[in-house]
C-alpha cells in the first residue's frame, strides 16, 4: 500500500526500475552463509541495516536466508548492529 502511495506521488516517475533477478537463484553455486561477510555486507546498508527485498532484488526464499545469515553474523560480531 505504501508503494502505491509513492507511485501516486510520482516517486518512480521517469526511470523505470529494472526488474532484478535474485542473485542466488541466478547463480546456483552461491549459497548464503553467515561467514560470507563480504557478500552479506552488500545486502546491508552503510548503517548496517538489512536491505529490503525491493532494493536487494532477492526472492522471498533467499531474502529470508540473508536475514538469518546477517542476524547470525551480527550475533557473532562479524557484522555491526549499527555502523557508526
Ligand atoms: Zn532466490
Amino acid at each position: 500500500m505504501a508503494e502505491k502511495e509513492k507511485e501516486k506521488r510520482g516517486k518512480y516517475r521517469g526511470k523505470r526500475i529494472k526488474k532484478k533477478v535474485c542473485l542466488f537463484c541466478a547463480d546456483k553455486s552461491q549459497f548464503i552463509d553467515y561467514k560470507h561477510i563480504v557478500e552479506l555486507k552488500s545486502f546491508t546498508s552503510e548503517r548496517g541495516k538489512i536491505l529490503p527485498r525491493r532494493v536487494s532484488g532477492c526472492c522471498a526464499k533467499h531474502q529470508r536466508q540473508i536475514t538469518i545469515a546477517v542476524k547470525r553474523a551480527r550475533y557473532l560480531s562479524l557484522l555491526p548492529y549499527v555502523a557508526s
